[in-house]
């Protein structure tokens, strides 16, 4: 499936808030939103003017799918299966993007983000009840275990990242055994255990035109 391999902070500043798409980098003063707090382009000084309806609509569902890393087509289909999907359209939406794998291997640690957890997904490092799973938007079910692959876990970069999220602390809807390097979503997340400041009310009213 295509991905994004533009600029990533452009996408950051063209949203006007952080994203948080890089990382550590992320939260040091070299952070681009940080720096350049204005839109990128030529006219991205120029001042920005009040947006309509349809623009707030359009600016949030943007926001979203360069949050979770998906493309146009891929965030619509999602939305069309949240639609089907019994139960509140918004908040079955913000579940199905939550339980793909490389959401869930950012949210147990093992990456800094879900770029670089996506990149451990693609390179095969990442096993869903002990068979390796190299599908980014695979989507997890309630009781399947995430590990990651045993000559990575004792890599600087994965026990920096893990040492993080024990500081910052793990989704209430995750289980995580340290000893064993694994995690399983206990549930599926009401909305309110979402750690995200999406307004998916807006996007679906965008998709519902
Ligand atoms: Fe966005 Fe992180 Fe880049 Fe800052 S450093 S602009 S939060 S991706």
């Amino acid at each position: 499936m295509a991905r994004y391999i533009g600029p990533v902070c452009r996408l950051c500043r063209r949203e006007g808030k952080k994203l948080y798409l890089k990382g550590d980098r992320c939260q040091t003063a070299k952070c681009a939103v940080e720096r350049r707090s204005y839109p990128p382009g030529q006219h991205g000084q120029a001042g920005t003017r009040k947006l309509s309806t349809y623009g707030v609509q359009l600016r949030e569902k943007q926001r979203a799918k360069r949050i979770y890393g998906l493309l146009e087509r891929q965030f619509r289909r999602c939305f069309q299966t949240a639609d089907r999907l019994r139960g509140v359209t918004g908040t079955v939406l913000m579940q199905l993007l939550e339980r793909r794998l490389d959401n869930i291997v950012y949210r147990l640690g093992f990456a800094p983000s879900r770029r670089a957890a996506r990149q451990l997904v693609r390179h095969g490092h990442i096993l869903v009840n002990g068979k390796k799973v190299d599908i980014p938007s695979y989507r997890l079910s309630v009781g399947e275990e995430v590990s990651i692959e045993e000559k990575l876990r004792q890599t600087k970069n994965v026990l920096a990242s893990i040492e993080q999220m024990d500081k910052t602390g793990r989704v209430p809807w995750l289980e995580y055994i340290p000893e064993m390097f694994k995690g399983k979503i206990t549930t599926i997340p009401a909305r309110e255990d979402i750690p995200s400041d999406i307004q998916e009310q807006i996007i679906i009213e965008l998709y519902s035109k």
